[in-house]
C-alpha cells in the first residue's frame, strides 16, 4: 500500500473545530489594533536570503540554523520568512513609507523556522508583528506595551502573563558591554557549555540566555549591562517606566533580557507565562533604531513586537477561556422533499438575504425525509424548514422546532423571516 500522505513535521493543519478560536483571537487583536490607529501591511512570505542575513544578523540562531533556504529556478537564494520585521522594513524602504513619515503598522501570518518541533514550538507558526517607524520613544515603546496589556485584558489573560522589560542601551553602549562581557566569559571559558563557548565570540549577549546551569552560575558575577548604559538610554528607560507605572502596568526589570535577534537596542520587553511549560514567551519586542539604515536607507527610529499566535491559542484552550460565541450557530436548515429544489433553494437565498442575516443551511444530497431530519438534528440547527410539493403550491414553508417542544406550523416567507429574526 502506498505510504499515507503526511504534512511536514512541525507544520500543522488548523482543522475546522480549531479555526473559531483562531478567528476569535485574530479578530480581537485586529479590533484593538484599529482602536490604536494601526494599519495593516501584507508582505510576501518569501524574500531574498540576503535580506534576513543582513537584517537579523549572521550570528543569530535564526540565521545560523533555523532558516528554510532554497534556490529557485533562476538560482536565486530565497528564504521562507522566519519573522516579518525584515520584510516590513524592505517594503517600507522600497515604497518610500519612511520618508518624513510616522508609521504604525501590523502584519499577521505564517513564519518558518527549522526548529525541533514540540508543544508551542513549530516549523510553521504564526505571528502578529506590530511595527512602528519614525518615533524615537519612549512614548511609542510604552504605547506598544500598553496595547499588548490591552490584548491580555480583552482575552481574559491578564493574570496569566508577566511583563519583563530591559534596556540594551545605545548601539555604542551595547558594544562596550559586549566587550566587557566577552572579557569576563573568556576568563571563565572552561566552565561554559559548548554553545556558550561558541557564542562567546560570535554573539556573547546570547550567552545570558543560556539554560545551562553551570553557565548561569558563572553569569551570576558577570558585568551588568546597566553599568554600561549611556545617559540617553538610561533616561529613556526611566521615562518608559514612569508611563507604565502611571498606567499601573506591572513589570519586572530583567537585565538579562536581550532578545534573540541582533537588531534590538534600547527598550526590549517580553510577556511570559508559566502555563505553557518551557515555551513560555508569548510576545517579545523592542526598539530597532539601526535596522532601516542597516538595510540601506536613511536611519529611521523604530519599535515593535511579535506575538506567537499558537502559544496564545494553546493558552486560551488550556485555561478554557474561549467564549461559546466563537462558533456560529446554525439558525435553520431547509429540507426539500421531492422535486422542489428550485423553489427551496430560492427560499434559502431569500432568508439569508434578510436583515437578521441568519445562518441557513441547505440540506443537499437528497435522501428521505427521515434521513434528512437526522441530518438536521446533527447540524445543530434550531429550526427545520420543510418544503414539499404542497408547500410549493401554497407558497409556504413548514417549520419544525428541533430544540424546543413546540407544534410545527406553516409560515409564509415573510413569517419565516420574522421568526428567524428572533432565534
Ligand atoms: P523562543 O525563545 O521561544 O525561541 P524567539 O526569541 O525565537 O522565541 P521571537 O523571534 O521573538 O521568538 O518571536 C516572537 C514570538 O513568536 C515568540 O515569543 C513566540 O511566542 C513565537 N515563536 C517564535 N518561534 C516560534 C516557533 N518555532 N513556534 C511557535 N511560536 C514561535
Ligand atoms: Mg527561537
Amino acid at each position: 500500500m502506498a505510504k499515507q500522505l503526511q504534512a511536514i513535521r512541525g507544520m500543522n493543519d488548523i482543522l475546522p473545530d480549531q479555526t473559531p478560536v483562531w478567528r476569535y483571537l485574530e479578530d480581537t487583536v485586529r479590533c484593538l489594533l484599529e482602536c490604536y490607529g494601526y494599519q495593516e501591511l501584507r508582505v510576501p512570505i518569501v524574500e531574498f536570503t540576503s535580506l534576513f542575513a543582513r537584517g537579523i544578523g549572521e550570528h543569530t540562531d535564526v540565521v545560523e540554523k533555523e532558516m528554510y533556504t532554497f534556490s529557485d529556478r533562476n538560482n536565486e537564494s530565497l528564504t521562507l520568512r522566519p519573522e516579518a520585521t525584515a520584510g516590513c522594513v524592505r517594503a517600507g524602504i522600497q515604497h518610500g513609507l519612511f520618508f518624513n513619515q510616522i508609521q504604525r503598522l501590523w502584519t499577521m501570518g505564517p513564519m518558518f523556522r527549522y526548529e525541533k518541533p514540540q508543544k508551542g514550538r513549530y516549523r510553521q507558526f504564526h505571528q502578529l508583528s506590530v511595527e512602528t517607524y519614525g518615533m524615537v520613544g519612549p512614548d511609542i515603546d510604552a504605547e506598544l506595551i500598553l496595547m499588548t496589556a490591552a490584548f491580555w485584558r480583552n482575552l481574559g489573560l491578564t493574570d496569566q502573563v508577566t511583563l519583563e522589560v530591559n534596556t540594551l542601551g545605545s548601539v555604542e553602549a551595547r558594544a562596550n558591554y559586549r566587550n566587557g562581557l566577552t572579557d569576563y566569559l573568556k576568563a571563565h571559558e572552561e566552565g561554559l557549555d559548548e554553545d556558550s563557548k561558541r557564542r562567546m565570540t560570535t554573539n556573547p549577549l546570547r550567552v545570558l540566555d543560556s539554560k545551562n546551569e553551570a553557565t548561569q552560575h558563572i553569569l551570576e558575577d558577570a558585568p551588568l549591562l546597566h553599568d554600561y548604559l549611556d545617559e540617553e538610554s538610561r533616561i529613556q528607560f526611566e521615562q518608559l517606566r514612569a508611563i507604565l507605572d502611571h498606567a499601573r502596568v506591572e513589570y519586572v526589570v530583567n537585565q538579562k533580557l536581550v532578545r534573540g535577534l541582533d537588531y534590538y537596542n534600547k527598550t526590549v520587553f517580553e510577556w511570559v507565562t508559566d502555563s505553557l511549560g518551557s515555551q513560555g514567551t508569548v510576545c517579545g519586542g523592542g526598539r530597532y533604531d539601526g535596522l532601516v539604515e542597516q538595510l540601506g536607507s536613511k536611519a529611521v527610529p523604530a519599535c515593535g513586537f511579535a506575538m506567537g499566535i499558537e502559544r496564545l491559542v494553546l493558552l486560551l484552550e488550556t485555561l478554557n477561556l474561549v467564549p461559546d460565541t466563537v462558533n456560529t450557530p446554525i439558525d435553520a436548515i431547509i429540507i426539500p422533499v421531492g422535486n422542489v429544489q428550485p423553489y427551496a433553494m430560492t427560499i434559502a437565498e431569500q432568508l439569508r438575504a434578510s436583515s437578521a442575516k441568519p445562518c441557513v443551511l441547505m440540506s443537499c444530497g437528497g435522501g428521505t425525509l427521515k434521513r434528512q431530519m437526522k441530518r438536521a438534528d446533527k447540524s445543530g440547527a434550531a429550526l427545520a424548514f420543510i418544503i414539499g410539493e404542497d408547500e410549493v403550491e401554497k407558497g409556504l414553508v413548514t417549520v419544525k422546532y428541533l430544540r424546543e417542544e413546540k407544534a410545527q406550523q406553516a409560515l409564509s416567507l415573510e413569517g419565516a423571516i420574522t421568526l428567524l429574526a428572533t432565534v
